[in-house]
This record gives C-alpha cells, structure tokens and sequence, in this order.
C-alpha cells in the first residue's frame, strides 16, 4: 500500500517535471543566495563530491528517525522480529496470532499496540514509568483493549532468539523497577515506540531549530529563519505528524491512473517556494506571472500554455 502511494507520488512528481536524484546531500550552505550544497558520492558517506550544486529555494524533507535502545540482541534479530513501525511491519506473516510487545507509553506506542492487536494473539505494552505519557483518550483505548496487557515500570533488558543465521525473535528479558523482579516474556514480535529524532543534523548552526532539534517554522506555513529555505514533515512537526502532514487533505488529480494526490505541509512548502521564486524572479511587487491571463487561459506569444498553468495542482 506504501509502496503503490510512494510510486504514484513519483510519478506524479516527475509529470509535474520534478527530476529525482537519489543521492546523499552531505553540507549545505545558506547564507547567501543561491543557497548551495554538495553531495556524498554514492555509497561513501565519509568525503564530498567536489561539485558545488545551487538552488534558489530549498524544502527541507529530511524526516525524523525512530529511535532505538540498544538492547542486547537488537541488531541480531532487527527486521526478525524487531522493528520500530507497526504499521510498516505489522501484517507480516511471522507476527500473525503471535504474542507481541510494544515499548513506550506516548500516543505513538497507544496507536501501535492498537494496530497490532488486529493482527497478534496478545500485545505487551511495556511502560517505564507508573503512567502512560498518552492523552487520556488514548490510554482509555488501550487499557480497555481486551487483547492488551500494559506493564508498568517496566523494561527491557534482552531480546531472545534462535540462534542460527536469520534465526527470528522468540522473548524478552524484563524488570520491573520497583520489584526488582525480572522474567522472560514469550514474544515473537518487539515495537519500539519511545520517539523520533530530527534528521536535522546538517542544518545545524543554520537554521533554527527547538530545543529537541526539530526545525522551527512559522506558524502556518512553511518558513524556516532563512528566506527561501522551507521545511516539510517530520523534520518540523513532532506533535501532528501522523495525523496531519501524512495524511492531509486529499484532491482529485488529472494524472492518468493516479486517482488522489496527498497534499499536507509538503504541499504547503512547495507553494511557498514557488511563491517566493515569482516574487523574487518581479523584486517590484508585480507578480512574474498574470493571474488574470491565467483565468481567462491567455497564452504565450509561443502559443504554448505555461507551465504553471498546465500544473493540474494549482
Ligand atoms: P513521546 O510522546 O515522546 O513518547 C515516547 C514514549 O517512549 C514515552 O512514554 C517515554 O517514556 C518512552 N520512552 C522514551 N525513551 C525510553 C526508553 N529508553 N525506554 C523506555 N521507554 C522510553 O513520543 P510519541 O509517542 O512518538 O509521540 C510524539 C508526539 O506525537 C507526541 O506529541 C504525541 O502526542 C504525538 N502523536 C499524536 C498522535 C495522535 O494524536 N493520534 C499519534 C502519535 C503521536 P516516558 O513517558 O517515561 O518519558
């Protein structure tokens, strides 16, 4: 389902004449305009491209990561069992009626654990503290969620598995802090769910960011503190991200097989930079571009239609 929207989203991308380069940006610099950046070589993260590449606008995109803890075994049964997205990994067979857990005790965990026991015989959510950090709402959902056990004070020490190559989780070693006490969980799946990390790193010193380093924008739109560079997603929005700037609004699209087109803070970052392109392109105030030609569908002395008129987004 992932996989059907990300192609539709690129191919809608590149109709609307976006050229996709999948490479690694490894420095930016943004205190003049034309902003620059250059590029990690393919697969060598260490050294710089000698290039200099410029842009007169950016978006930032770069997402946040779900954090990890480390456990021992982790690495060994990442992806056999251990993940940090239910909704990625969840409908895989190895889960299927299998008794799972899920760490954390935000709304991410609540919505996790619920999703999981569609799928799972059990779920095990494990909180840390003698509380959930999830609205009231949420925690209702989940403690009165007949497949759910919560744990309270509560950790993890230990992911347990066959050991053989690929060999696939089977438990968890736990403690409950104000006990001491500590057993193995039978579990045949592990979901994390204790937060995200900014993709910000690159930025830093740059642009301005909270003290979690998420990338601050104006509120409403998509400004970072540097005029031209934009911010979208994850990367500046820790409180809505699943709710609002994934899913967003959607509209019909004219592309041929593509039914909708999803436009959220992504949407609201790139009619920004266009916006600041035109008034930056006519530094009188008058817009580069006639709106009042594009109502009435005028043309250019070439005959063609522009190509932001043509743009079925706008
Ligand atoms: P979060 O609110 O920061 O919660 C992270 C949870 O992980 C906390 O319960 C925290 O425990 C726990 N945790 C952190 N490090 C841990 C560790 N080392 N070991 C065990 N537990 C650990 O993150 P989130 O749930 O991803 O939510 C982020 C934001 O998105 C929140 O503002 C949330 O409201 C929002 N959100 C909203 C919705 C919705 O409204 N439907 C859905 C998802 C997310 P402590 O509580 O003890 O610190």
């Amino acid at each position: 389902m992932l996989t059907y929207s990300q192609d539709n989203m690129r191919a809608q991308s590149e109709y609307c004449g976006a050229e996709i380069v999948s490479q690694t940006v490894g420095k930016v610099d943004f205190s003049s305009r034309p902003f620059k950046f250059w590029l990690h070589p393919m697969g060598d993260e260490e050294t710089l491209e000698e290039e200099t590449h410029t842009a007169d606008a950016i978006i930032i995109a770069t997402g946040a990561k779900a954090r990890r803890l480390d456990l021992k075994g982790e690495e060994k049964y990442w992806g056999n069992g251990v993940s940090a997205c239910a909704v990625c990994d969840g409908s895989l067979p190895i889960f299927r009626e299998k008794p799972l857990v899920v760490i954390g005790g935000g709304d991410s965990a609540v919505e996790e654990a619920i999703y999981l026991t569609k799928k799972a015989s059990k779920v095990t959510v494990l909180v840390r503290k003698d509380k959930l950090r999830a609205s009231k709402a949420n925690a209702t959902r989940l403690s009165t969620n007949p497949k759910v056990e919560i744990l309270y004070n509560t950790s993890a020490s230990e992911i347990l598995g066959e050991d053989k190559p690929r060999g696939l989780m089977t438990g968890l070693k736990i403690k409950n802090a104000k006990s001491g006490e500590e057993k193995e969980l039978k579990a045949n799946g592990l979901f994390y769910a204790v937060g995200h990390d900014p993709a910000t790193a690159l930025f830093k010193g740059q642009l301005d960011m909270d003290e979690d380093g998420y990338l601050i924008t104006q509120p409403g739109n998509a400004h970072t503190n540097v005029e031209g560079v934009f911010a979208a997603g994850d990367v500046q929005d820790k409180k809505y991200r699943q709710a609002i700037t994934s899913a967003g609004m959607y509209k019909p699209c004219h592309v041929p097989d593509i039914k909708l087109i999803f436009s959220g803070t992504g949407c609201i970052a790139a009619l920004e930079a266009e916006k600041f392109l035109v008034e930056q392109e006519s530094p009188d105030g008058e817009t580069a571009i006639d709106d009042t030609d594009a109502k009435k569908g005028k043309t250019d002395t070439n005959g063609d239609v522009p190509e932001y008129r043509q743009n079925p987004l706008l």
